[in-house]
Protein backbone atom coordinates (compact mmCIF):
# COMPACT_ATOMS: atom_id res chain seq x y z
CA UNK A 1 0.00 0.00 0.00
CA UNK A 2 1.74 3.55 -1.17
CA UNK A 3 2.66 5.10 2.18
CA UNK A 4 4.48 8.44 2.11
CA UNK A 5 7.27 7.61 0.60
CA UNK A 6 5.40 5.79 -2.39
CA UNK A 7 3.00 9.10 -2.12
CA UNK A 8 6.57 11.46 -3.23
CA UNK A 9 7.23 9.41 -5.68
CA UNK A 10 4.20 9.36 -7.47
CA UNK A 11 3.92 13.28 -6.80
CA UNK A 12 7.74 13.62 -8.30
CA UNK A 13 5.99 11.12 -11.55
CA UNK A 14 3.77 13.33 -12.02
CA UNK A 15 5.76 16.10 -12.03
CA UNK A 16 7.94 15.10 -14.10
CA UNK A 17 5.76 13.80 -16.51
CA UNK A 18 1.97 15.56 -16.50
CA UNK A 19 2.65 19.30 -15.30
CA UNK A 20 2.20 22.16 -17.60
CA UNK A 21 0.32 20.62 -20.49
CA UNK A 22 -2.89 21.32 -21.80
CA UNK A 23 -5.71 18.92 -20.76
CA UNK A 24 -8.09 17.63 -23.41
CA UNK A 25 -9.72 15.14 -22.46
CA UNK A 26 -10.86 13.25 -19.10
CA UNK A 27 -12.34 9.88 -19.01
CA UNK A 28 -13.33 8.18 -15.90
CA UNK A 29 -13.33 4.51 -16.58
CA UNK A 30 -14.35 3.42 -12.72
CA UNK A 31 -17.38 5.89 -10.93
CA UNK A 32 -16.11 4.06 -7.22
CA UNK A 33 -12.93 5.91 -7.30
CA UNK A 34 -15.01 9.19 -7.56
CA UNK A 35 -14.97 10.64 -4.08
CA UNK A 36 -16.36 14.11 -3.44
CA UNK A 37 -16.92 15.13 -7.28
CA UNK A 38 -18.73 13.64 -10.33
CA UNK A 39 -17.55 12.54 -13.69
CA UNK A 40 -18.91 15.87 -15.47
CA UNK A 41 -17.77 18.53 -12.57
CA UNK A 42 -14.37 16.50 -12.73
CA UNK A 43 -14.80 17.47 -16.82
CA UNK A 44 -15.55 21.19 -16.56
CA UNK A 45 -12.78 21.68 -14.36
CA UNK A 46 -9.64 19.78 -15.64
CA UNK A 47 -10.49 20.34 -19.61
CA UNK A 48 -8.89 22.82 -21.09
CA UNK A 49 -6.75 23.49 -17.64
CA UNK A 50 -3.23 21.63 -16.63
CA UNK A 51 -1.64 20.93 -14.03
CA UNK A 52 0.33 23.82 -12.57
CA UNK A 53 2.03 22.95 -9.02
CA UNK A 54 2.09 19.46 -7.26
CA UNK A 55 2.09 18.67 -3.47
CA UNK A 56 1.83 16.28 -0.70
CA UNK A 57 0.70 15.55 2.39
CA UNK A 58 0.67 12.11 4.24
CA UNK A 59 -0.44 10.02 1.67
CA UNK A 60 -2.38 12.39 -0.27
CA UNK A 61 -1.17 13.92 -3.73
CA UNK A 62 -2.26 17.16 -4.53
CA UNK A 63 -2.43 18.49 -8.32
CA UNK A 64 -3.22 22.23 -8.66
CA UNK A 65 -5.27 22.86 -11.91
CA UNK A 66 -6.45 26.48 -11.73
CA UNK A 67 -8.87 27.66 -9.15
CA UNK A 68 -8.82 23.96 -6.72
CA UNK A 69 -6.48 21.12 -6.45
CA UNK A 70 -7.57 17.55 -7.41
CA UNK A 71 -6.20 15.36 -4.61
CA UNK A 72 -4.94 11.79 -5.51
CA UNK A 73 -4.90 8.70 -2.25
CA UNK A 74 -3.93 5.69 -4.07
CA UNK A 75 -5.28 2.83 -1.90
CA UNK A 76 -4.30 -0.26 -1.60
CA UNK A 77 -2.98 -0.52 -4.94
CA UNK A 78 -3.28 2.88 -7.00
CA UNK A 79 -0.04 4.17 -9.52
CA UNK A 80 0.37 6.43 -12.28
CA UNK A 81 1.63 6.20 -15.20
CA UNK A 82 2.31 8.01 -18.41
CA UNK A 83 2.49 6.70 -21.87
CA UNK A 84 1.37 7.61 -25.37
CA UNK A 85 -0.11 4.82 -27.29
CA UNK A 86 -2.77 3.57 -26.20
CA UNK A 87 -1.48 -0.20 -26.44
CA UNK A 88 0.29 0.70 -22.90
CA UNK A 89 -2.87 1.80 -21.12
CA UNK A 90 -2.67 0.14 -18.04
CA UNK A 91 -4.89 -2.93 -17.16
CA UNK A 92 -6.88 -1.29 -14.54
CA UNK A 93 -6.90 2.02 -15.99
CA UNK A 94 -9.38 4.26 -13.44
CA UNK A 95 -9.44 7.86 -14.92
CA UNK A 96 -7.85 8.47 -17.48
CA UNK A 97 -5.97 12.69 -18.36
CA UNK A 98 -5.66 13.01 -22.25
CA UNK A 99 -3.41 16.03 -22.92
CA UNK A 100 -3.12 17.85 -26.30
CA UNK A 101 0.36 16.59 -26.80
CA UNK A 102 -1.05 13.31 -27.64
CA UNK A 103 0.12 11.86 -24.11
CA UNK A 104 -1.66 10.28 -21.47
CA UNK A 105 -1.74 10.08 -17.71
CA UNK A 106 -3.44 6.71 -15.95
CA UNK A 107 -4.25 6.40 -12.52
CA UNK A 108 -4.45 3.12 -12.56
CA UNK A 109 -6.21 1.22 -9.48
CA UNK A 110 -6.36 -2.29 -9.57
CA UNK A 111 -8.76 -2.92 -6.00
CA UNK A 112 -10.37 0.59 -6.70
CA UNK A 113 -9.81 1.16 -2.95
CA UNK A 114 -7.84 4.73 -4.15
CA UNK A 115 -9.82 8.52 -4.40
CA UNK A 116 -9.96 11.11 -6.17
CA UNK A 117 -11.37 14.17 -4.28
CA UNK A 118 -11.60 17.81 -5.22
CA UNK A 119 -10.68 20.20 -2.74
CA UNK A 120 -10.82 24.35 -3.00
CA UNK A 121 -7.57 24.44 -1.26
CA UNK A 122 -4.51 21.92 0.81
CA UNK A 123 -5.08 23.81 3.91
CA UNK A 124 -9.33 23.07 3.52
CA UNK A 125 -8.36 19.30 2.49
CA UNK A 126 -6.25 19.04 5.51
CA UNK A 127 -8.78 20.13 8.30
CA UNK A 128 -11.76 18.67 7.02
CA UNK A 129 -10.51 14.94 6.69
CA UNK A 130 -8.76 16.01 10.33
CA UNK A 131 -5.27 14.99 8.97
CA UNK A 132 -2.43 15.38 11.66
CA UNK A 133 0.66 16.52 10.25
CA UNK A 134 3.03 15.57 7.30
CA UNK A 135 5.30 12.97 9.28
CA UNK A 136 8.15 14.34 7.46
CA UNK A 137 7.62 17.73 8.48
CA UNK A 138 6.46 17.55 11.76
CA UNK A 139 8.46 18.83 14.55
CA UNK A 140 9.95 16.71 17.31
CA UNK A 141 8.09 18.51 20.21
CA UNK A 142 4.77 18.01 18.21
CA UNK A 143 5.69 14.41 17.30
CA UNK A 144 5.99 13.62 21.24
CA UNK A 145 2.76 15.32 22.23
CA UNK A 146 0.62 13.39 19.74
CA UNK A 147 1.89 9.98 19.58
CA UNK A 148 3.55 9.64 23.38
CA UNK A 149 -0.23 10.08 25.31
CA UNK A 150 -1.78 7.84 22.95
CA UNK A 151 -3.95 5.32 24.47
CA UNK A 152 -3.90 1.56 22.70
CA UNK A 153 -0.53 0.31 20.98
CA UNK A 154 2.63 1.93 19.54
CA UNK A 155 1.80 0.56 15.87
CA UNK A 156 -1.80 1.79 15.70
CA UNK A 157 -0.26 5.15 17.24
CA UNK A 158 2.01 5.77 14.25
CA UNK A 159 -0.31 4.72 11.66
CA UNK A 160 -2.79 7.00 13.03
CA UNK A 161 -3.48 9.51 10.20
CA UNK A 162 -5.25 11.99 12.98
CA UNK A 163 -2.08 11.70 14.68
CA UNK A 164 0.81 11.96 11.98
CA UNK A 165 -0.04 11.87 8.56
CA UNK A 166 1.96 9.39 6.44
CA UNK A 167 2.85 6.06 8.28
CA UNK A 168 0.93 3.19 7.35
CA UNK A 169 1.22 -0.49 7.96
CA UNK A 170 5.01 -1.31 6.06
CA UNK A 171 6.90 1.61 7.54
CA UNK A 172 5.06 1.27 11.17
CA UNK A 173 7.53 -1.91 11.50
CA UNK A 174 10.28 -0.24 9.76
CA UNK A 175 10.73 2.04 12.62
CA UNK A 176 9.53 -0.03 15.67
CA UNK A 177 12.02 -2.97 14.32
CA UNK A 178 15.01 0.05 14.05
CA UNK A 179 13.64 0.94 17.69
CA UNK A 180 13.72 -2.09 19.30
CA UNK A 181 10.03 -1.68 20.44
CA UNK A 182 7.50 -5.06 20.25
CA UNK A 183 4.58 -3.44 17.50
CA UNK A 184 1.74 -4.76 20.65
CA UNK A 185 3.78 -2.24 23.33
CA UNK A 186 1.48 -0.01 24.49
CA UNK A 187 1.77 3.51 22.98
CA UNK A 188 1.98 4.90 26.98
CA UNK A 189 4.67 2.77 27.94
CA UNK A 190 7.28 4.74 26.21
CA UNK A 191 9.81 6.94 27.91
CA UNK A 192 9.45 10.65 26.52
CA UNK A 193 12.91 10.13 25.01
CA UNK A 194 11.88 7.11 23.38
CA UNK A 195 9.55 9.01 21.12
CA UNK A 196 11.98 12.04 20.65
CA UNK A 197 14.28 9.17 19.41
CA UNK A 198 11.87 8.08 17.33
CA UNK A 199 11.09 10.97 15.75
CA UNK A 200 14.56 11.09 14.32
CA UNK A 201 14.50 7.87 13.02
CA UNK A 202 11.03 7.80 11.61
CA UNK A 203 12.01 10.64 8.99
CA UNK A 204 15.61 9.01 8.57
CA UNK A 205 13.71 5.44 7.53
CA UNK A 206 10.99 8.23 5.44
CA UNK A 207 14.06 9.86 3.76
CA UNK A 208 16.15 6.99 2.86
CA UNK A 209 12.98 5.22 1.07
CA UNK A 210 12.25 8.07 -0.87
CA UNK A 211 16.36 8.42 -1.97
CA UNK A 212 16.37 5.06 -3.03
CA UNK A 213 13.50 5.33 -4.94
CA UNK A 214 10.79 3.37 -2.67
CA UNK A 215 12.04 0.33 -4.39
CA UNK A 216 12.59 -2.26 -1.57
CA UNK A 217 15.01 -4.43 -3.18
CA UNK A 218 17.07 -1.32 -3.21
CA UNK A 219 16.70 -0.78 0.52
CA UNK A 220 19.78 -1.33 2.99
CA UNK A 221 20.35 -4.76 4.31
CA UNK A 222 19.98 -3.31 7.51
CA UNK A 223 15.80 -2.74 6.56
CA UNK A 224 12.93 -4.50 7.66
CA UNK A 225 10.76 -4.23 4.67
CA UNK A 226 12.45 -6.29 2.15
CA UNK A 227 11.91 -9.09 4.38
CA UNK A 228 8.81 -8.46 5.93
CA UNK A 229 7.68 -12.15 5.57
CA UNK A 230 7.23 -14.83 7.64
CA UNK A 231 9.69 -17.35 7.56
CA UNK A 232 12.53 -14.56 6.76
CA UNK A 233 15.56 -13.96 9.02
CA UNK A 234 15.60 -10.59 10.94
CA UNK A 235 18.84 -8.89 9.11
CA UNK A 236 20.70 -7.69 12.82
CA UNK A 237 20.19 -11.18 14.35
CA UNK A 238 19.05 -13.97 12.16
CA UNK A 239 16.26 -14.67 14.61
CA UNK A 240 12.79 -15.95 11.96
CA UNK A 241 10.66 -13.06 12.12
CA UNK A 242 7.19 -13.51 13.62
CA UNK A 243 3.72 -11.84 12.70
CA UNK A 244 0.98 -10.24 14.82
CA UNK A 245 -2.51 -8.33 14.56
CA UNK A 246 -2.51 -5.61 15.15
CA UNK A 247 -5.67 -3.18 14.67
CA UNK A 248 -6.56 -5.54 12.35
CA UNK A 249 -3.39 -5.57 9.94
CA UNK A 250 -0.44 -7.49 10.41
CA UNK A 251 2.76 -6.85 12.07
CA UNK A 252 6.01 -8.00 11.60
CA UNK A 253 8.67 -7.83 14.13
CA UNK A 254 11.91 -9.81 15.32
CA UNK A 255 11.11 -11.72 18.54
CA UNK A 256 14.98 -11.68 19.68
CA UNK A 257 15.31 -7.83 20.01
CA UNK A 258 11.83 -6.37 20.06
CA UNK A 259 10.85 -7.84 23.33
CA UNK A 260 7.38 -6.90 24.16
CA UNK A 261 7.21 -5.13 27.20
ZN1 LIG B 1 16.33 -9.14 15.38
Amino acid sequence: MPELPEVEMARRYLDATALHQPIHRVTVKHQRILGNVSAARLRERLVGKEFSESTRHGKYLFARTGEGWLVFHFGMTGRLAYFKSMDKEPEHDSLLFSFANGYHLSYDCQRLLGRINWAESVESFIAQRQLGPDALRVSQEDFVERLGGKRGMVKSALMDQHAIAGIGNIYSDEILFQMDIHPQTGAHRLDRSVWQEMHGVAQDILREAIRRRAEPDDFPDSFLIPRREEGERCPRDGASLQRVRVSGRSAYFCPRHQKKM
